[in-house]
C-alpha cells in the first residue's frame, strides 16, 4: 500500500488507528483461528460508521479488497484478506448504544463481543441467547455475519432470528438503515436477513438493532447431566428416541472419547470420559429421557450437583475445540449438518471415514440440531498426512449433501467450502437458485471489493 494511502487513512480514523503491515500490532491479524492464513496491506481501526463509509469509498475508487473484521475467530478463512483492507471493529467499534426496556431490544456496534454483550444486559435483567462457544471473543458483526449458532440455538435459534435492524456500509460507501427494531414488521424485501449470514461480502454491518428477552426465573425442575454411552451410535439412537418421544430439552451435545479427553487433558476439568457422551440440559421429563437413553444402550450418568458443577459441564462442551486442536498441527473442522433421522448413519461414517483414512477424527457439537462437528487431525509437516485429511473432509461434505444434509450449519464458508456449498445449492436448488445469488452479489457489490474470494465464486458459472 503507498504512504498516499495510509496518510490518506491516518487522517480518515487518525494515527493510532492505523495498524501497518510491518509493525507488531500486526501479528494479531495474520490467521483465524483455524489457521488461515491473511496478508492483509493496512488495517484499520474506525470509530464510527461515518469512517467506515469514508474507507470503503476509498476502496471502491481504488478497487481494493476489503475485509471486514470482527475477533478472527472464524473456523473457515471467512476474515482472512489477501491483499487489501482489514476494517477492525473488536477494537473501538463496541459500544452498547442503548438498552430498550420496554420494546426489549438492545442497539450496539458491530465490534462489542457477545460476552461483553451480555454482562451489560444481565444488570438489566435481559439476556441474548445465542452462545457460540467463541462468546468471550466473538463480535456482533462477526456472528450476524456468520448467523452463528450455539448450544443455546437448539432452543432459542441461531443469531439471525435475534437481528431486527442493522445500520451498513455498501459497497460505495453509503450508510443504509435496514429493518426495524419491532416485533413485527413485514413492509418490503427482508434485506437484514439478506444480510445475516453473508460474512461482509455484500456489506459492512456497522450497527445492530437485536431482540432480548428477560433473564430466565431460577427453575428447580432444570437439570444438566452427562450420560455415557460405549458406542457412538447408541448415543445417536438416544436422541432419535427423544425426538420421537417428543421431548424437547434445552441442551442436547455430543461429546465423543477424544474430544472429552482433550479437555479434561487441556482445562483439567475432571469428566468422567467415556465413548461417546450426550450433555443434556432439560426443564422436564429427566426421568423419561434417562429412561429412553437407557433402552437405547447407555451406560450410566452424571447429574450435576449445583450451579459450579452445572457451569463445569458447560464448560466441557464449549471447550472442545481449543481442546482438539491441541491434539495435532494441523486439523480441518467439519461444520455438516444432517437430517435427525440420518444421524446414527451419520456418526458411523464418520467412524468409518477414520479407520478408512487412518486418521484420528474427535467429534462433539450440536447433536440437537444434527450439526455434530468431527475435526480432523494430520500432520502439517506431511503433505501425505494433509491431503488424506482432505479426502476425509471432502468424503464428509459430500456425505451430507447426498443425505439432504448441509455442509454448513454455523461456521459459515469463508475460503474453506465455497465448492462444496455450490455444489449443495446445485444440488439440492438448482442451478437457478445459485445464479441467482451470483446477481444479488454482483448488485450489491459490483467491483467485487467486499470480502472478495470467499463464500460465493461469482467467476465460476454454473
Ligand atoms: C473456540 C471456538 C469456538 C467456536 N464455536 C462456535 C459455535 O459454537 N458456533 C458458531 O456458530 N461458531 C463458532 N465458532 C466460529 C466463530 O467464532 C463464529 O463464526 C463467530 O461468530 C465469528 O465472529 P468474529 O467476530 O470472530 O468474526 P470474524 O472471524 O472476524 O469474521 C467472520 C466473518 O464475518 C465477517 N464480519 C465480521 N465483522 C463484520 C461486520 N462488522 N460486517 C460485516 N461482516 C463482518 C468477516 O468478514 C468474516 O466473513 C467458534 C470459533 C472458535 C475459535
Amino acid at each position: 500500500m503507498t504512504s498516499d494511502a495510509l496518510r490518506h487513512f491516518e487522517e480518515i480514523v487518525g494515527s493510532e488507528n492505523v495498524v501497518r503491515p510491518d509493525s507488531e500490532r500486526a501479528q494479531d491479524y495474520l490467521k483465524d483461528m483455524a489457521d488461515f492464513p491473511s496478508e492483509p496491506l493496512v488495517i484499520v481501526q474506525p470509530t464510527s460508521t461515518e469512517q467506515v463509509s469514508k474507507i470503503v469509498e476509498y476502496a471502491r475508487n481504488t478497487k481494493t479488497p476489503t475485509v471486514p473484521r470482527g475477533a478472527g475467530t472464524s473456523l473457515t478463512g471467512a476474515s482472512s484478506s489477501h491483499g487489501g483492507i482489514v476494517i477492525d471493529f473488536s477494537k473501538k467499534m463496541n459500544r452498547v448504544l442503548k438498552i430498550d426496556a420496554v420494546n426489549w431490544y438492545v442497539q450496539c456496534e458491530a465490534g462489542i463481543t457477545l460476552d461483553d454483550l451480555n454482562e451489560q444486559l444481565r444488570k438489566k435483567g435481559f439476556f441474548f441467547p445465542p452462545d457460540p462457544s467463541s462468546s468471550s471473543w466473538c463480535t456482533v458483526g462477526g456472528a450476524i455475519a456468520e448467523n452463528s449458532g450455539g448450544m443455546k440455538c437448539f432452543r432459542y435459534g441461531t443469531v439471525k432470528d435475534w437481528v431486527l435492524a442493522l445500520k451498513v456500509v455498501l459497497s460505495d460507501g453509503t450508510i443504509v438503515k435496514l429493518g426495524e427494531p419491532l416485533p413485527k414488521n413485514r413492509v418490503g424485501y427482508d434485506l437484514v436477513h439478506l444480510i445475516c449470514g453473508s460474512e461482509g461480502t455484500l456489506a459492512i454491518i456497522t450497527e445492530a438493532w437485536l431482540k432480548i428477552i428477560p433473564l430466565p426465573e431460577h427453575n428447580t425442575e432444570r437439570k444438566r447431566m452427562l450420560v455415557f454411552f460405549d458406542e457412538w451410535v447408541h448415543a445417536g439412537k438416544s436422541i432419535q428416541g427423544i425426538r420421537i418421544n417428543r421431548i424437547q430439552p434445552t441442551l442436547l451435545e455430543f461429546i465423543d472419547r477424544e474430544s472429552m479427553q482433550s479437555v479434561n487433558d487441556g482445562f483439567d476439568l475432571k469428566i468422567p470420559v467415556h465413548e461417546a457422551t450426550l450433555f443434556i440440559e432439560t426443564d422436564s421429563q429427566i426421568e423419561n429421557i434417562l429412561k429412553i437413553c437407557e433402552e437405547n444402550g447407555s451406560t450410566g450418568n452424571y447429574i450435576a450437583k449445583d450451579d459450579a458443577d452445572e457451569e463445569r459441564l458447560y464448560n466441557a462442551r464449549a471447550l472442545v475445540y481449543l481442546g482438539v486442536k491441541a491434539l495435532a498441527t494441523g486439523f480441518h473442522t467439519e461444520d455438516v449438518v444432517v437430517p435427525l433421522d440420518r444421524l446414527t448413519d451419520y456418526l458411523e461414517f464418520v467412524k468409518s471415514t477414520s479407520k478408512k483414512y487412518g486418521l484420528r477424527i474427535p467429534t462433539g457439537g450440536h447433536a440437537g440440531d444434527g450439526n455434530v462437528h468431527p475435526v480432523i487431525l494430520y500432520e502439517k509437516s506431511s503433505k501425505e498426512s494433509e491431503e488424506t485429511a482432505e479426502k476425509a473432509f471432502s468424503d464428509i461434505c459430500n456425505y451430507a449433501i447426498q443425505v439432504g444434509g448441509s455442509v454448513s450449519g454455523e461456521h459459515g464458508i469463508g475460503e474453506q467450502k465455497i465448492s462444496y456449498a455450490a455444489k449443495q445449492i446445485y444440488q439440492h436448488n438448482g442451478k437457478q437458485a445459485l445464479e441467482l445469488m451470483k446477481q444479488i452479489k454482483m448488485q450489491w457489490d459490483p467491483d467485487n471489493i467486499l470480502n472478495p474470494l470467499k463464500f460465493l465464486d461469482i467467476t465460476e458459472s454454473y
